[in-house]
């Protein structure tokens, strides 16, 4: 157990005493810190994240400070943010794009991708931001499914990943290249905003307004596109506050990309509704480079991943040492679990412990977690928001769930629905909505217990579901652009626990008729499947195999492939088809 100090803070928690602000937290009084849109026309989150700031007299502060790849630093204040998304908003105005609609965004983390996002709130249209380093297949997948209008990104990302799909999005009215450039079917995005003006009145937003589209993979089927609204805003707010323990005048820096949620709620839009600096780096990770950020940038609040923090323990202590890192106030991290040594080699290494939490997609925000003046237990996520109600449930052959009281006890994480940022469903999907929820709960699909003291701790997943250096993975997705060459019969793909990046993409294929395996082979199918999907997504080993394991109804057993993998017992394989 770290202890926290009670009294004697260097800048004292928003939160001092957990169950104290637990048992006084209401949703509704929280919303009270919000400004919602002059005039009561509602409440938009890029009104709360940008022009407030200004409207109140703080459009001089710094917004964001974009460290570009090769040594570059630009500074935009928070007018001259106002100022951007205005004309990114007027623009597509000008192009006809109506609120609702849905604009995607492919780009790695340059201003321009800042400008998109919140500029296509103040239009109130539907922002959906992809990861640069997804291949052609997850975007295509991606922009089908959200019924993609425009897309912003750049000449050479669309040339390489965009510009084959055209005829396969017939509903893509728009692309807008950063740098121009010309390419036949795209416009200059420059010269539009050079067109457009800087002055855009939102119009009247309902808290409950379409405002992100979030893509999250699951075991089988296409990608999910989690819709979250406007009121999520206010998530995104308390969040900041009570978990990230926010204060005026920090320097903050998350580490996530805007094409996964946290990039954005906390990456965009939590930082700025509280009216700090943002740190933004294009360049990927590297250790010295990041102590370098800590240092020079004096970052106070630092939001990173478990692979991240691996990766830098992986660097050595030394390392940091030759750093000046006393602006740091907090360190947090997300996205898979955090193993307890971490905590611990963050509060050796860099003098803090590392606060772990826990959400998803789905949850759009911070439900769980390790606050400021909390004590941690190293290993635990930490305990649920105020505001949210977090349980363990065990699933019934009904399909109903029963609540597990009893502390200790493995089950499924469920959370009460009823908070700002609870996604409000997955596009063009009901039923798998519906799925999600049982006997008023939102069942989470992580399996997890929760101690005597109201500590959660993370299990496992429920399913089959990838997480590989944060970033959640479907093997469906993988096993269908596995099957996409014509020497492949059958794909499975699983997760190899890995030290660093928590766990591997491996594949296992069996052959059609007439096809041998060899090494040549191997090395053809890893780099197919890296063409269609991209370095992230695409599996790093491949093994051949006879066949597949399969249920007697057809569904691949991953868990088994998995289980032999590891030399683990195979479980329960009455349901097995025949021995494999
Ligand atoms: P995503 O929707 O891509 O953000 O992934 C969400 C999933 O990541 C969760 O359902 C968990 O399986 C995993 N995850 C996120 N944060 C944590 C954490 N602190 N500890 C363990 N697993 C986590």
């Amino acid at each position: 157990m770290i202890e926290k100090p009670r009294s004697g803070w260097r800048v004292a928690p928003n939160m001092p005493a957990y169950e104290e602000a637990r048992a006084s937290f209401s949703w509704a009084a929280a919303e009270h810190e919000l400004a919602g849109l002059p005039g009561d026309k509602g409440l938009n989150i890029a009104h709360e994240a940008v022009d407030r700031h200004c409207l109140e007299g703080r459009g001089g502060r710094q917004a964001l400070r974009w460290l570009g790849r090769h040594g570059e630093r630009k500074v935009i204040t928070y007018a001259e943010l106002s100022a951007r998304t205005n004309r990114f908003a007027q623009l597509l105005a000008g192009l006809g794009i109506r609120p609702g609609e849905r604009v995607f965004s492919l780009l790695g983390r340059i201003p321009e991708l800042y400008i998109a996002a919140l500029g296509t709130l103040k239009h109130r249209a539907v922002f959906c931001p992809l990861f640069s380093a997804f291949g052609p297949e997850p975007i295509r997948a991606r922009m089908k499914i959200g019924d993609a209008r425009v897309l912003v990104t750049t000449s050479a990302l669309y040339r390489k990943k965009v510009a084959a799909l055209r005829d396969a999005l017939p509903d893509l009215k728009h692309v807008l290249l950063v740098e121009g450039g010309g390419e036949p079917g795209t416009e200059d995005l420059q010269a539009l905003l050079a067109r457009a003006s800087d002055a855009y009145e939102i119009g009247a937003t309902s808290p409950e307004d379409m405002a992100l589209l979030h893509f999250t993979s699951g075991t089988t089927g296409t990608p999910k596109g989690a819709i979250h609204v406007h009121q999520a805003v206010l998530s995104h707010h308390v969040t900041g506050a009570l978990a990230l323990d926010f204060h005026p005048g920090d320097i903050f820096w998350c580490t996530a990309d805007p094409g996964w949620v946290t990039g954005t709620s906390y990456g965009i839009i939590s930082p700025l509704t509280h009216g700090l600096t943002c740190v933004v780096d294009e360049a990927d990770f590297d250790a010295e480079r990041w102590y370098r950020i800590l240092q020079d940038e004096r970052v106070t609040v630092w939001y990173t991943a478990p692979t991240a923090v691996r990766m830098l323990m992986k660097a050595g202590d030394e390392l940091p040492r030759r750093f000046d890192l006393g602006a740091l106030r907090l360190i947090a991290s997300v996205g898979e679990p955090l193993n307890p040594e971490a905590v611990l080699w963050g509060q050796r290494a860099l003098g803090l412990p590392i606060h772990d939490n826990w959400w998803q997609t789905e949850t759009g925000g911070i439900m769980v977690a390790n606050y400021a003046s909390m004590d941690i237990k190293p290993g635990s996520m930490g305990r649920p928001l105020p505001g949210v109600v977090a349980a363990i449930v065990r699933r019934l052959e009904d399909g109903s769930v029963e609540q597990v009281d009893e502390p200790d006890r493995e089950g499924e994480l469920a959370l009460r629905p009823g908070w700002p940022s609870m996604f409000r469903g997955y596009l063009h999907e009901e039923e798998r909505y519906r799925k999600c929820f049982a006997k008023g709960w939102y069942l989470t699909g992580d399996l997890a217990r929760r101690d005597k003291d109201g500590y959660f701790w993370f299990v496992g997943r429920a399913d089959d579901v990838i997480k590989s250096m944060g970033h959640l993975i479907g093997p469906f997705e993988v096993e269908s652009a596995l099957l996409e060459h014509p020497a492949v019969a059958e794909a499975g793909v699983i997760g190899r626990p890995e030290p660093v990046i928590g766990e591997l993409v491996k594949a296992f294929v069996s052959l059609k008729e007439g096809f041998t395996p060899g090494e040549a082979l191997r090395r053809e199918l890893l780099a197919h499947a890296r063409t269609r999907l991209g370095a992230v997504v695409a599996p790093k080993e491949l093994e051949f195999v006879p066949t597949l394991p399969r249920t007697r109804s057809g569904k691949i057993m991953r868990r088994l492939l998995k289980a032999r993998e590891l030399g683990l017992p195979e479980g329960d394989t009455s349901t097995l088809e025949a021995p494999a």
